[in-house]
C-alpha cells in the first residue's frame, strides 16, 4: 500500500503536448500512485494550444475568422492522433474525441460571435482560453485510465472559485478550500486519480475565469494547499532551476536547491521555470515543492527550500551567487530635474502615471540628489508611458522643475540572485568588478532590501556578455 498521502503534480503543455509526452507522463502518475494514496493531476493545454486559441480569438476581433479552419484542423490533429495512439479502448477513444470534439466546436461558435461584435471582452478571451484544458484534461484522463489506473477528469471550474477579475482572477482561498475538499476527497479517497484543468476558474455565478498566463503552476498551488497536500510536483521539461539559461552558458546547470525568496526574484527576473503566484500558497501552508523533468524523471529536480540561515559550511560550499537571469526588451525611463529636489509627491505622481498605462516597473532607483528618478518598463510599453509621464507632468516641465523625461534604447535588467549575499560583504563589489573586466558599461543598478538579488541593467548588445560573465561567480564560489 501507498506510504504517504497526497501528491498533487502539475503537467505542462510539453509534458501533454505529444503522444510521446502523455506516454511518459502517464507513467509517472503510475509510479507517484505507488507511493502515495491519493494524487491530484493538473494538466495544462497541450503546448502551444494556449496561444493558438488567444490568436484566433484576437483575429476574430479584428474581424477575421479566415484562419478558424486550420485552427480547427491543428486542435483536432494534436488532440486526435494522441487520442488514437493512447487510448486503446475504441468506446472510450471514441467518447474522449467526441468531447474534445465539442470543445473544437465552442471555440468556432465563440470566435463567430466575437467576429459579429468586432470586439473581445476578457470574459469572452477567457472562456476561449479556458478550451485548451477543458480538452487535455480529457485527453489526459482517458490516457491515464488506458495505464489501468483509475481515474476521473474534473473541471477546475467546479471548485476554483475566483473574483470577476477576467483573464487574472483571484481565487477566494475560502470557498475554494470547502469546495475542493468536499469535490476531491470522496475521489481521493476511494483511490481515485483525480486529473483536472490548471489555469481556469470560475466566478461564483459560473463564469469561467483564468489566472493568468502560465497559470497551471498557481492551480497547483492552490490545490495542494487547501486539501492540503504533503507534496507538490511541477512536471516540466527541463531538470529543474538552472543556474542560468543553458542557450547563453552551456555550463549551466540544476540547482539542487533553492529557497522560495531566491525563486522568487528568479521567476520574477524573468526565468519562466515558475508562475511567480505560484510560491506564496505552498509557504504559506508549509508544503514542499519540487521542479522535474517529464523526460528525465530519475533526474531529483530541483526542491524548494525554506529560507533558513545562510550555513557558510553548507556541503555544497558558499554558493553565495546561485543564479542569472536576463529580463531582455526593456527601457530606462529617466524624469529628471533640479525642481524636483525635496518635492514630494513627484514619485507617487510618476509611479500612478505608469500604473494608468497598465505597465509593471521591474526596476527602480533614484539617487539621493532627487533630482532623478529612474525605471524600466518593457520596450513595448514605453512611448505609452512617456506620454503618461508628460501629461501628468505638463505643468512642472513648463515652469522646468523637471527638465526632461527620456528612455534609453532597449536595455537588458541582468539579475544575480542567492540569499547568501545577505550575510556576505563584497558581492556587489565581485559583481561590479566582474563585468568591469568584461568592459560590460552599467546603467542603471537596484538591490531589493531583502539583498537576495542584485539587479544591472545594462546595453541590450551586452546581456549574453554579461550573464556569462556573472555566471563564472556561480562557479568560482562553489568551489570555494
Ligand atoms: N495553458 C495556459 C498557458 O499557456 C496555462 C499554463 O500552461 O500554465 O498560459
Ligand atoms: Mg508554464
Amino acid at each position: 500500500m501507498a506510504a504517504k498521502e497526497t501528491l498533487v503534480m502539475k503537467f505542462g503543455g510539453t509534458s501533454v503536448g505529444s503522444a510521446d509526452a502523455l506516454v511518459k507522463a502517464a507513467q509517472i502518475v503510475k509510479d507517484a500512485r505507488a507511493e502515495y494514496s491519493r494524487v491530484v493531476v493538473i494538466t495544462s493545454a497541450m503546448s502551444g494550444v494556449t496561444n493558438l486559441l488567444l490568436d484566433s480569438a484576437s483575429r476574430a476581433a479584428n474581424g477575421s475568422v479566415e484562419s478558424l479552419p486550420a485552427a480547427e484542423s491543428t486542435l483536432r490533429e494534436k488532440h486526435f492522433s494522441a487520442a488514437d495512439s493512447l487510448i486503446k479502448d475504441e468506446s472510450l477513444r471514441e467518447s474522449t474525441k467526441r468531447e474534445i470534439d465539442s470543445l473544437i466546436r465552442a471555440l468556432v461558435d465563440l470566435c463567430k460571435a466575437i467576429a459579429v461584435l468586432g470586439e473581445a471582452s476578457p470574459r469572452a478571451m477567457d472562456a476561449v482560453a479556458s478550451l485548451g484544458e477543458r480538452m487535455s484534461v480529457r485527453l489526459l484522463e482517458a490516457v491515464i485510465a488506458s495505464a489501468v489506473i483509475k481515474s476521473k477528469a474534473i473541471e477546475s471550474t467546479a471548485f476554483i472559485i475566483t473574483n470577476a477579475h477576467y483573464q487574472n482572477a483571484h481565487p477566494d482561498f475560502k470557498i475554494t478550500t470547502e469546495k475542493t475538499r468536499a469535490v476531491l476527497n470522496p475521489l481521493l479517497d476511494e483511490g481515485i486519480v483525480v486529473v483536472t484543468t490548471g489555469f481556469i476558474g470560475a466566478t461564483p455565478e459560473g463564469g469561467i475565469t483564468t489566472l493568468g498566463r502560465g497559470g497551471s503552476d498557481y492551480s497547483a498551488a492552490i490545490i495542494g494547499s487547501v486539501l492540503p497536500a504533503n507534496d507538490v510536483w511541477i512536471w516540466t521539461d527541463v531538470d529543474g532551476v538552472m543556474t542560468t539559461d543553458p542557450r547563453i552558458v552551456p555550463s549551466a546547470r540544476t540547482l539542487p536547491e533553492i529557497t522560495y525568496s531566491e525563486i522568487a526574484e528568479l521567476a520574477y527576473y524573468g526565468a519562466k521555470v515558475l508562475h511567480p503566484k505560484t510560491i506564496r500558497p505552498v509557504v504559506d501552508a508549509g508544503i514542499g515543492l519540487r521542479i522535474c523533468n517529464t523526460f528525465n524523471p530519475s533526474h531529483p529536480g530541483t526542491r524548494l527550500i525554506a529560507n533558513t540561515p545562510f550555513d557558510s559550511k553548507a556541503r555544497n560550499g558558499p554558493q553565495i551567487v546561485k543564479a542569472v537571469t536576463a529580463i531582455r526588451s526593456q527601457r530606462l525611463i529617466t524624469i529628471e530635474g533640479r525642481g524636483m529636489l525635496g518635492v514630494p509627491g513627484v514619485a507617487a505622481r510618476a509611479f500612478g502615471a505608469v500604473a494608468s498605462t497598465k505597465t509593471s516597473v521591474p526596476l527602480i532607483t533614484q539617487a539621493s540628489s532627487e533630482q532623478s528618478i529612474c525605471f524600466a518598463v518593457p520596450s513595448e510599453a514605453a512611448e505609452q508611458v512617456i506620454n503618461a509621464l508628460q501629461n501628468v507632468f505638463a505643468d512642472e516641465i513648463k515652469d522646468e522643475d523637471i527638465d526632461r523625461v527620456w528612455m534609453t534604447e532597449d536595455v537588458s535588467i541582468i539579475t544575480v540572485v542567492g540569499v547568501g549575499m545577505r550575510h556576505t560583504p563584497g558581492v556587489s563589489g565581485l559583481v561590479f568588478t566582474q563585468l568591469g573586466d568584461s568592459d560590460i558599461n552599467i546603467f542603471a543598478i537596484a538591490q531589493g532590501s531583502s539583498e537576495v538579488s542584485i539587479s544591472m541593467v545594462v546595453d541590450a548588445a551586452d546581456t549574453e556578455s554579461a550573464v556569462k560573465a556573472l555566471h563564472g561567480l556561480i562557479v568560482a564560489s562553489s568551489k570555494v
